[in-house]
């Protein structure tokens, strides 16, 4: 275990930490709502630095990040926990502390380590991600720390829920994040996934205004947020709020954890949520989760050209020249692309 990082000794018996949005009040032997952050004797500890659960060496496209270095390689890391309760997780089996063990489960590896295997493995970003980065902070700050000084970059893949203070902390070393915006209506983020919805959207909006390269990934859940207007709430708010030159990722649910009983999301609710999307303004709009010809490729919003033909999270062909449309010349929105 080592001593957290942000956090407020309120009493003798109670501290309070700051570093999501959740500001728990934490008495003495217990933890917080993520379960990995624990009150011993007033010194919070974070019980997963170090406690890597599941590493892999991914495509960049699977984070989903289209428009940040386009067909390199992430190597992706995550420790136990969450501070979400998403009843449609589908990496539950490692974010959920439903079972002490898990914290005993991954293996032990140093950043140093982290970095020395990023590097081994000619990846050009490191992901801190499959669980939420957030309840993980400690640790990926110091990753983050030496793989900035080691050239490499760093990238969040988040639910948005840290508190400001922690998004300080880690803004001059993250270079990009996807951003989960899980629904348009604080009532779902309340019963459905443990948190509110007004945190997520002020963090995109500071996220944006850091100019960290953002994406954001919405998944599709048949009956919880499928609604055409709650669809055209979210791609309103990032056309208007982040601008349109923000990639949207509409992802497809398969049912699962605490949602066997709702079906996966149709192709046709897909293309709906896509058409939205660009009526909306957004200039990038892709389908995930599924293979649909032509739905995860990246089109010219100025003259329509095809610009980067993806499949399978890889990259078939990559026509743009210099950060530029082939055809009219337009900048293409976007990081290392
Ligand atoms: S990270 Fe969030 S959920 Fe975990 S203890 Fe801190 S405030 Fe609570």
């Amino acid at each position: 275990m080592r001593e957290a990082l942000l956090y407020q000794k309120l009493d003798k018996e109670k501290i309070r930490c700051d570093l999501c949005t959740h500001r728990c009040v934490i008495h003495d032997g217990k933890a917080g709502i993520c379960k990995v952050r624990e009150n011993i004797e007033g010194i919070l500890y974070t019980k997963v630095y170090g406690r890597t659960i599941a590493q892999h060496i991914d495509p960049i496209e699977k984070k989903p990040l289209y428009h940040f270095y386009p067909g390199s390689k992430a190597y992706s890391i995550a420790t136990p926990g969450c501070n979400f309760r998403c009843r449609f997780c589908q990496n539950w089996d490692i974010s959920q502390i439903n079972n002490y063990e898990i914290l005993k489960s991954g293996i032990d590896i140093t950043p140093e380590q982290i970095i020395r295997n990023a590097e081994q493995t000619n990846c050009t970003s490191i992901a801190y991600t499959y669980t939420e980065p957030t309840i993980f902070f400690e640790y990926s700050f110091d990753t983050a720390r030496l793989a900035k000084e080691a050239k490499i970059k760093n990238i969040y893949v988040s639910n948005g829920y840290m508190t400001r203070e922690m998004l300080d902390m880690i803004h001059p070393y993250l270079d990009a994040i996807n951003v989960d915006l899980k629904s348009y209506r604080d009532e779902t983020y309340r019963r459905i996934i443990g948190a509110r919805l007004q945190p997520v959207l002020d963090n995109l909006k500071k996220i944006k205004q850091m100019d960290i390269w953002l994406e954001v990934t919405s998944l599709i859940i048949p009956g919880i947020n499928d609604g055409p207007e709650e669809i055209r709430g979210m791609a309103n708010f990032i056309a208007a709020e982040l601008g349109k030159n923000v990639p949207w990722h509409i992802s497809r649910f398969f049912s699962g954890y605490k949602m066997k009983d709702i079906p996966p999301t149709s192709v046709k609710t897909l293309q709906m949520a896509k058409y939205i999307g660009l009526e909306e303004g957004l200039h990038y709009v892709y389908i995930d989760n599924i293979a649909l010809p032509g739905d995860s490729d990246t089109k010219c919003p100025l003259c329509g050209a095809l610009l980067i033909e993806r499949q399978d999270f890889g990259i078939t062909h990559n026509h743009i020249k210099n950060g530029k449309c082939p055809e009219c010349g337009l900048k293409i929105a976007g990081e290392g692309i």
